[in-house]
């Protein structure tokens, strides 16, 4: 089969299945992997440790415009580091998660991510999927495929309390919190793209959605 250059935009809500069925794809296509949540976490990390308030945006930008974010886009091995620290592990915490969506909504923030989101893109020879909130609608408007991947609320819960073995009725108001910072936000909200594929995965598993990506893209898994 030719080899897969074209860019895949992965969207949706916190727990709709985005990182898993993301990098899986990635593999499957012999493509890059960028999860742009991660960049947003080691921002919120950088902001936190030097002990700026996550809801200043002046304080928060002056950081996050001083600090050298690198990722990885290798789907086997995803890493980020902040400044050449290793943030794999933090940047999934909890006090990252409360305070993410407050750095994320500074629009000098996201004018930063988004222009190294797409030197990245540009940077992927063999193809990417890249995951987030705003792929399809504003950092890569022409990717050959665009996804917008939901579940019910309570199934997303399920899957990120189990992920990271917290309480599901404080996982699920903590998702409910962050779906409607990021949706009601005025800077590149959380919203499907008009020409995205809209994707419930309530009920399916993890191989049927990727298998269904892959059928869309033309390939079969
Ligand atoms: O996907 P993940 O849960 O890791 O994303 C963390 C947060 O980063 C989201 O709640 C959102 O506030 C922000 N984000 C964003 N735009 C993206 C990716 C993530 O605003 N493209």
């Amino acid at each position: 089969m030719s080899v897969f250059r074209g860019v895949v935009a992965v969207d949706g809500p916190s727990g709709s299945g985005k990182s898993t069925v993301s990098r899986r794809l990635a593999s499957a296509l012999g493509a890059a992997y960028l999860d742009t949540g991660a960049m947003y976490r080691a921002a919120t990390w950088a902001v936190l440790t030097a002990g700026a308030d996550p809801a200043d945006p002046d304080a928060v930008m002056k950081i996050v415009e001083s600090v050298v974010l690198e990722i990885g886009t290798d789907p086997a091995a995803p890493h980020m580091t902040v400044d050449g620290t290793s943030v794999d592990a933090p940047i999934r915490g909890g006090e990252v998660t409360a305070a993410v969506s407050a750095v994320a909504a500074v629009p000098g923030v996201r004018e930063l991510l988004v222009s190294a989101q797409r030197t990245l893109i540009t940077q992927a020879t063999a193809g990417i999927v890249v995951e987030g909130r705003d792929i399809g609608t504003v950092v890569a408007p022409d990717a050959v495929l665009k996804v917008y991947l939901t579940a019910d609320v309570s199934e997303r819960a399920r899957r990120r309390s189990q992920e990271h073995d917290a309480d599901h009725e404080a996982t699920a108001a903590d998702l409910v919190r962050r779906d409607n910072h990021d949706s009601g936000r005025k800077a590149d909200p959380l919203r499907r793209a008009d020409d995205a594929v809209e994707l419930d995965t309530t009920a399916m598993s993890i191989d049927e959605v990727v298998a269904h990506l892959l059928n869309l893209l033309g390939r079969s898994s």
